[in-house]
């Protein structure tokens, strides 16, 4: 694996560094208050092209390598989780997951909409009684004519409100567990589906996360992505990817709280000193640049990995994992070296700290991802 980004690369990294600086950052803060992040936002990720960064160029993306799609996502993580949610959300989750798994109308139908920002995407696993055991999900969708009649609901829906298009998971059949599942792409104007936002979010304030309710939802049969019954398959390769945007994102977020952990140090003066001068403090600093650095060369590995066609699955388990409780310890790390400053909104380590908290939660929790490596080392599943 080589560790030295191509230009290529590099230009992609310095593109969405000066992005986030121009179109983020000086907004992170107000849209967090606000709780909702400007919505502009979509069309400009859209018009640079990161929502369409590994999508092929013949369906409107990038054709960009995993590497690169690594290096935006953590910049967006370093400037805002919720604008980088975005993009790991509906390129990584639903675009890319349409590129692997759709007919070619399908393909054509949403790629190009979705790589430009035209339209935006969403991924309907969770619901409210199933979150780890997404197999055992209850939404049903029963075959009628040439369409299938959905009922159910899906909780904790990232972009959900926002979005023109989410990728649904539903039971097709009543074999017990995942083999039932299967997957459709259904427009979010379709009549039946309802939509409401969650508040109250400890992080990620400034995304529009949804509760979709389904009643009597008519959905083409033509609409369904992969094969009857392959559904829980298709969910499953989506977030074996989307972990490693999960954790590119975790770096982003150590990063900034190392950059403004160490600002802070050196301008901050106790006992006649800067408080960078005491080793209890560049300890903090330290275990927060140590952190960084293992969580990105875990992230990059998952990148090699897809990049060369090989397998990636536990790789990204133990990226997620790591760099997710990492983010953690560095945001309050950081946290701990603006003393009290850092418990007031005006400075930005402490959105850090409840940006970061769900990283340990979302797309397979900590546990899950011990149990996915578990697995993987002893051939025998938990699940
Ligand atoms: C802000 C936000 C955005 C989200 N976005 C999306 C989205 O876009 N799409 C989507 O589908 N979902 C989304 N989710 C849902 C998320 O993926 C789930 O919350 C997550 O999978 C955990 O499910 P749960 O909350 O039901 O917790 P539970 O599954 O009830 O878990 C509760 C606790 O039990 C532990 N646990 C469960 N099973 C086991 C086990 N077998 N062994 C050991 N411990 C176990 C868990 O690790 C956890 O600590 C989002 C959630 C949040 C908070």
């Amino acid at each position: 694996m080589n560790l030295e980004l191509s230009e290529e690369q590099e230009a992609v990294r310095r593109l969405a560094e000066d992005f986030v600086a121009r179109e983020v950052t000086p907004h992170a803060v107000a849209w967090d208050r606000a709780e909702e992040v400007g919505r502009g936002i979509v069309k400009k990720l859209g018009a640079v092209g990161f929502l369409g960064l590994t999508i092929p160029e013949e369906y409107g993306g990038s054709g960009g390598d995993h590497l690169a799609y690594c290096l935006v996502t953590e910049e967006l993580g370093r400037g805002d989780s919720s604008v980088r949610g975005i993009v790991s959300v509906s390129l990584g989750l639903v675009a890319k997951t349409i590129a692997s798994w759709g007919t070619e109308e399908q393909k054509r139908e949403w790629l190009p909409r979705l790589a430009s920002g035209e339209a935006l995407g969403c991924f309907g696993l969770t619901e409210p009684g199933t979150g780890s055991d997404a197999g055992n999900l209850a939404t049903r969708a029963v075959r009628d004519g040439d369409a299938y009649v959905v009922d159910g609901s899906k909780m904790f829906i990232t972009n959900g409100t926002w979005a023109d298009v989410v990728l649904l998971f539903a039971r097709t059949n009543d074999t017990p567990g995942h083999k039932g599942v299967s997957a459709f792409l259904v427009p979010t104007d379709t009549p039946g589906l309802t939509r409401r936002p969650v508040h109250g979010k400890l992080g990620l304030r400034g995304q529009a996360t949804a509760e979709l309710v389904l009643e009597g939802v008519r959905v083409p049969a033509g609409a369904m992505l992969g094969p009857e019954g392959k559904g829980f398959a298709v969910a499953m390769s989506a977030l074996a990817k989307g972990r490693m945007s999960v954790a590119a994102g975790c770096v982003g977020i150590a990063q900034a709280a190392l950059d403004a952990a160490v600002r802070y140090a050196g301008e901050r003066e106790q006992f006649g000193k800067p408080i960078a001068s005491y080793q209890l403090v560049q300890e903090l600093l330290s275990d927060i640049a140590v952190d960084v650095d293992a969580a990105r060369l875990l992230t990059w590995r998952v990148a090699d990995l897809i990049d060369r066609g090989q397998d990636f699955a536990t790789a990204a388990s133990k990226a997620k994992l790591y760099a997710s409780e990492a983010a953690v310890r560095a945001a309050n790390n950081a946290l701990q070296v603006f003393g009290g400053y850092g418990y007031i909104d005006e400075y930005p380590v402490g959105k850090l700290v409840r940006d970061a908290r769900v990283m340990t939660l979302y797309e397979g929790t900590s546990q899950i991802q011990k149990l996915i490596i578990g697995r993987a080392l002893t051939g025998v599943s938990a699940f």
